[in-house]
Formats: C-alpha cells, structure tokens, sequence
C-alpha cells in the first residue's frame, strides 16, 4: 500500500481568512516590504507583509495614519514598487513589471478611487466617466457605458454638471462610475470617505459593497474603525506590519448599524 500522499506530505499551508475553496486568488503579496532612506535612517513604510485576496472579497485595509495603508494599496495598484518580496494581482507579477505591461495593468485590472475624488474640474460628470471608459473602447461604445454606469450609482440626473456643482458624495460617486465604467475586476480605494459626512460616507460604502457582490474584487483603506465592521474581512495594519487578518470582530455589520 502506498502512503496517503496528503496524509504524508508537509501539513498544508492555513488558507487564507475568508477564502472560499475554488475561488481564484486577485491579489497575492509575499513577504512585502517598502523601505525608504531619510536621511541616515530607513524607515519601513511596510515591513514583511503577507496577504491574500480572492475575487469578490469586500476588504478593508485599517490602521491609524502613518501605518502603510495608501502604501499597500499603491503597491497593488502598481503605483509603488516594493523594495523586498513579490506581488502578484490578477496572475501578474507587478513587481518588476515593465512600462508596456505596467499600461495593460492599469487599464485592464486596477482602478482607483480616492480620497479627493480626483476628477477633471474642465469636464462634465459624463466627460469625467466617459474618459474612464475610452481607455478600452471606442467612443460611442464609451458613452453608452458611461450614461449606464452613472445611472448605476444615482446620477442619471447629474450627467452634464461639472464636479463644482456636485457635492462632495456626488463627486465621489462620479469618480466610482468612472472606476467601474472601465470594466476593471479591481477596485482600490483610499480613505474614500474621509472627506464626507455621515451618511454620505455610508452611501459610498453601500455602493463599493455592491461591487463585491457583483463580483468585483474591492480594497478599501480607512483610520476609521466603524467602517471597517461593514467589511467580510478587516486586515489591520500597525507599523508597517499586518497586525491582525480576519472578519470584523463582532461578526459583520450591516451598513445601516454604523456610527460615526
Ligand atoms: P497611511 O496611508 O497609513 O497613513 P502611508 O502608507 O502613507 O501611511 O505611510 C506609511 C509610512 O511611510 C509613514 O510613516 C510615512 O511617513 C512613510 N513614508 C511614506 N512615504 C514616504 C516617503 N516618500 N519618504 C519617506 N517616508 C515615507
Ligand atoms: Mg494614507
């Protein structure tokens, strides 16, 4: 008789909190580390960082200011390179990703959104998703997509206002459309709510949980505790280091129980 080869062979590597078996890895860094030199000293903005995320997880990234948080996401978004370890998202090795690559992986994977909204003030809400959506599509095609995706988050009424005459939620929720009118599986979003109120934020939230359910994969960094309860899963970074991996404590939280 042969030997049970699981039963045998090395014990199986703990999978990951949240996993859902047969559902395919989105993002996966090992061992990351992001060093800078100031001076004489090097400060680690993360130091050894371990993370797995599947597609469809809704995840949010928690931790007081300065513990690596825009770091991490810039890192799986490709705006930032590691200085030790290796990250892989959507089956891509991004860390020594090349020019031409880097461009098929911006328009074809991740899309951010951010805290400051980040959108043309010289061009409409329409302008602003529509430009989203050309980067891989014709015009027209573009549009379309565009006036369907801002209807999508509840601007079908603000098309043609540009971001000045919107609020601050509505610039948001711009700026979402304009993320998800690219047709990217990966959104990543930095303190998205931190320049809004209350319920606006919640708002924003409920949109970016949609996401996850419609498939997407979706990364949201917050200092803010409470948002984090919203989350299927909170990864808490502390000093550069992933202090605790694993659903909110309490169990999950419904959006309208939140308080902040
Ligand atoms: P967070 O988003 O959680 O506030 P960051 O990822 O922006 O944190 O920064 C993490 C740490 O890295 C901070 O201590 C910050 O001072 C440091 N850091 C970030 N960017 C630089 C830089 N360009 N040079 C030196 N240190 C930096
Ligand atoms: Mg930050």
């Amino acid at each position: 008789m042969y030997p049970d080869p699981i039963a045998a062979g090395p014990a199986l590597p703990e999978p990951h909190p949240g996993h859902r078996p047969g559902v395919p890895t989105m993002v996966k860094l090992e061992g990351v580390s992001r060093r800078y030199q100031v001076g004489e000293s090097e400060v680690y903005a993360l130091r050894d960082v371990d993370l797995e995320v599947d597609q469809g997880e809704f995840v949010v990234v928690l931790g007081p200011s300065g513990s690596g948080k825009s770091t991490l996401l810039n890192i799986i978004g490709a705006l930032d390179t590691p200085t030790g370890g290796r990250a892989v998202v959507a089956g891509r090795e991004i860390t020594g990703i090349g020019k031409g690559e880097l461009f098929g992986f911006r328009r074809d994977v991740v899309s951010f959104i951010f805290q400051t909204f980040n959108l043309f003030p010289t061009l409409t809400a329409l302008e602003n998703v529509q430009c989203g959506a050309e980067i891989s599509g014709s015009a027209k095609e573009a549009r379309r997509r565009a006036i369907d995706v801002l209807e999508q988050v509840g601007l079908s009424e603000r098309l043609h206002h540009y971001p000045s005459e919107l609020s601050g939620g509505e610039q948001q929720r711009v700026a979402i459309a304009r993320a998800l009118a690219t047709g990217n599986p990966l959104l990543v979003a930095d303190e998205p709510t931190g320049d809004l109120d209350f319920r606006t934020g919640v708002q924003i939230l409920q949109l970016l949980r949609e996401q996850a359910e419609a498939g997407r994969t979706v990364l949201v960094v917050t200092h803010n505790r409470e948002i984090s309860r919203v989350a299927d899963r909170v990864v808490e970074l502390s000093s550069g280091r992933v202090a605790s991996d694993g659903p909110p404590p309490g169990g999950q939280a419904a959006i309208r129980d939140l308080h902040w």
